[in-house]
């Protein structure tokens, strides 16, 4: 049997978008509940230093931020519940939003701050092998590897952080880039450039990821040389960019070729009246947890706006 509850205001996701949202609506008293996703507190917990979020002149560990956000979001009354969202009906108002598969709530407004999640290359070898030496995350995963050679496939600023991030753990790091060029900033560039034990191969395409049990090497194809040679490596990092978390809302909200959310340029809304976005759900240019979390508090604005407007706050 569904077991109904009615909310104004259902915020799903809880990275800087999901907790500004949060913060905002609570504090106008709109008793805000977040469903916060499998991956509590967004991609900032599997990130380390976050040195350019105003606020923090130091500079904080993002698992920490996400903390602090939680701890504001609560302060002011969001109701914060650990589950996740499993589908979603947006066809008449109040919307059906179905959590954990069992539990429906109906939300008068629905902010969506879902985010994105890391790409992978698609290799069978790679899917085999993921938890058992290949990982999307060297903050998480590059502890296991210190000392031993690892590789890292991307040739942007994540590629760049978290092979410079290796690069103090491992012994040695491939960092396999498929063009000619690196597409990270300078600045991150000459941080790669500068360390020793990254090793840059360019032109670099990932055949295969070698090893039965466990990662014990990988397969490149140079495209220009047309040469394949195997690196020794016990860890291989996907480092190739991201997608965004809305395949629930497929069919139902007006998105891009990529899956980003359409939003009203300036504003937070969707197609869908009472539905609102925010942050890198909707967003592939910025993806900065301050443009997020700024996003947040436009998609708040929104839905207390037009809440009032429906005579429902
Ligand atoms: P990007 O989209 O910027 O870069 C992805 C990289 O992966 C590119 O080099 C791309 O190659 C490569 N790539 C994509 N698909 C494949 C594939 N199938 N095989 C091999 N290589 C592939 O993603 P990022 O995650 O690096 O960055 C996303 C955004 O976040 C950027 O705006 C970035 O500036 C920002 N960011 C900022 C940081 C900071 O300021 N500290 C840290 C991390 C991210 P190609 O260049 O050939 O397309």
């Amino acid at each position: 049997m569904d077991k109904q509850e009615h909310v104004k205001c259902l915020i799903i996701g809880s990275g800087p978008a999901g907790y500004t949202a949060a913060i905002y609506a609570a504090r106008a008293d709109m008793k805000p509940v977040m469903v916060a996703g499998l991956q509590p507190g967004g991609q900032l917990t599997i990130t380390t230093e976050v040195e350019n979020y105003p606020g923090y002149p130091k500079g904080i560990q993002g698992p920490e931020m996400m903390e602090d956000f939680r701890k504001q979001a609560e302060r002011f009354g969001t109701d914060i519940r650990w589950s996740y969202v499993s589908s979603v009906d947006f066809s008449k108002a109040p919307y059906k939003v179905v959590v954990d598969e069992k539990t429906t709530i109906l939300a008068d407004s629905v902010i969506i701050a879902t985010g994105a999640s890391a790409k992978w290359l698609g290799l069978p070898s790679e899917e085999r092998l993921n938890g058992f030496g290949v990982s999307a995350c060297a903050v998480c995963d590059g502890y296991f590897f210190r000392t031993q050679d690892v590789a890292i496939v991307g040739g942007g600023d994540t590629a760049a952080e978290e092979a410079s991030y290796l690069a103090k753990l491992c012994k040695k790091v491939y960092m396999l880039v498929r063009k000619d060029e690196l597409r990270a900033s300078k600045a991150m560039q000459n941080r790669v450039f500068n360390t020793p034990n990254i090793e840059l191969i360019y032109n670099a395409e990932t055949k295969e990821i070698l090893g039965e049990k466990a990662v014990e090497g990988v397969k490149i194809y140079n495209t220009k040389t047309k040469e394949e040679k195997v690196l020794s490596v016990t860890g291989f990092f996907v480092a190739i960019g991201h997608q965004p978390n809305t395949d629930i809302f497929k069919g139902m909200l007006d998105m891009d070729e990529q899956g980003y959310l359409k939003t009203i340029p300036g504003s937070s809304r969707t197609n869908i009246q009472g539905v609102f976005a925010c942050g890198d759900a909707q967003d592939k240019i910025y993806r900065q947890a301050v443009t997020a979390a700024g996003s947040g508090c436009m998609a708040a604005l929104d839905a207390e706006r037009y809440l009032s407007a429906q005579g429902l706050h």
